[in-house]
């Protein structure tokens, strides 16, 4: 067993998984550690990502998509529905343990080194000498060295912490959510759900993601500040009672959902964190998927860099966190503002916003629809939510 490695990565999840498989088909000698048994299980996620955020990384493969999406429907807590259908495909519904694991064995296929019930419990660091990482296994503690580590470790990032990032999350800036696999119901499976306004979440919204066509991810995400947690439950389950009358929860999970916080803390010497443990997370949806695997293809890209010289060690924080605000910064910054004025909005607001998307939508083309330009679009539309968004956009 190898006690050096050119780059550890730490968590195998999307951000971890495709760093170690970028960095591992660059000839990268690569250490992948997760504290889990079993890759990507038990998933917390409702599993959507859409068509550009999967394709740009990843060919689409039966193996790890449940479903394809063609269609989203938009409920609003005062009645008002509007489902938008396109001829092109929109999206996907993952097999979230599936897709992480076929992305661990890509990265082990390139030729990377992966340790399960790997716990990481200590990080050294310094940007002289290569991170020292302690590691508890079931035979019992060992450490390793590399001459950089991408800490791709999740929303609570204890790596981040052990070497003085904070990563806390503050109550403001996260949301708690509360999600079951409903089976058992008559659904359309090409067709996504969000519900939103005062009935459903008043500051988030509710999601039903096909699985097939009686099988969903059904959840609703709240902000833990301004309402209490047993709330996330009561709401589930009377729009599961209304919605479908009889159902089976077959499991139910959740969790922290990071809103991003800027790019201040993307690591620190010859550490980089990728994924939601850098909070790189569209803070409008809480989708974090497209974002894991983005940056981390550019951490493992910018260790490449300095392992041939041509960034210094010193340079390599900064180096990734040009790279991550040139290629996504713009995108998080708008969609954190957006969600600061959706926030805010009512049943008449989100019905106003929706009729404008109804219309906007019925003259493009799919791949044509830019979401950045059709919020500001219909942002403008209408006096009051124009009001609101002067606040923050
Ligand atoms: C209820 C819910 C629904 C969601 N739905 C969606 C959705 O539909 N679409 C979407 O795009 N995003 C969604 N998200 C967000 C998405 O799940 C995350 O953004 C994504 O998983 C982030 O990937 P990651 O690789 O950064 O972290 P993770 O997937 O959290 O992976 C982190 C890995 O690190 C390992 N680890 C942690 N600490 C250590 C340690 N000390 N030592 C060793 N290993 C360690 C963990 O075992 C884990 O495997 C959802 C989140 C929640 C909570």
């Amino acid at each position: 067993m190898k006690d050096h490695y050119q780059l550890a990565v730490i968590g195998a999840g999307p951000a971890g998984g495709y760093a170690a498989l970028t960095a591992a088909r660059r000839g990268i000698d690569v250490l992948l550690l997760d504290r889990r048994e079993e890759i990507g299980f038990p998933p917390a996620c409702a599993e959507g990502i859409s068509e550009k955020g999967l394709t740009r990384f990843i060919t689409p493969d039966p193996l790890f998509i449940a479903t394809e999406i063609f269609a989203i429907t938009f409920t609003v807590g005062n009645g008002f529905q509007y489902t938008y259908r396109s001829p092109d495909r929109l999206g996907y519904v993952l097999d979230r343990p599936r897709f992480d694991r076929f992305l661990v064995e890509e990265s082990v296929r390139q030729g990377a080194d992966l340790w399960t019930r790997a716990f990481v419990s200590g990080v050294d660091i310094s940007s002289d000498h290569p991170v020292r990482i302690r590691i508890e296994r079931p035979d019992g503690p060992t450490t390793v060295t590399a001459d950089y580590v991408i800490a791709a470790d999740g929303v609570e990032s204890m790596v981040g912490r052990m070497v003085g990032i904070c990563t806390l999350l503050p109550l403001r800036q996260s949301e708690s959510s509360l999600q079951y696999r409903v089976a058992g119901i008559d659904l359309d499976p090409r067709c996504m759900e969000f519900c939103v306004g005062e009935k459903y979440s008043p500051n988030g919204y509710l999601w039903v993601f096909p699985k097939s066509n009686n099988t969903a991810n059904i959840g609703l995400g709240l902000n833990p500040a301004e309402s209490g947690n047993d709330e996330l439950r009561k709401r589930l389950d009377r729009f599961l009672g209304e919605r479908y009358g009889r159902y089976t929860i077959e499991f139910e999970n959740g969790g922290m959902v990071p809103k991003f916080t800027g790019l201040d803390n993307l690591g620190r010497d010859n550490l980089l964190l990728a994924g939601d443990a850098a909070r790189t997370i569209d803070s409008l949806t809480g989708a974090g998927i497209a974002r894991a695997l983005h940056t981390g293809q550019l951490a493992a890209q910018t260790v490449a860099e300095a392992l041939v010289g041509k960034i210094t060690r010193r340079d390599v924080v900064e180096t990734y966190r040009g790279a991550v605000d040139r290629e996504i910064g713009k995108d998080l910054r708008f969609l954190h503002a957006a969600y600061q004025v959706f926030r805010r909005f009512d049943d008449a607001d989100w019905e106003a916003m929706i009729r404008f998307l109804q219309s906007y939508l019925a003259k493009q083309k799919a791949g044509s629809i830019d979401p950045a330009m059709m919020i500001k679009s219909a942002l403008a539309q209408a006096p009051r939510l124009m009001r609101l968004a002067r606040h923050v956009l």
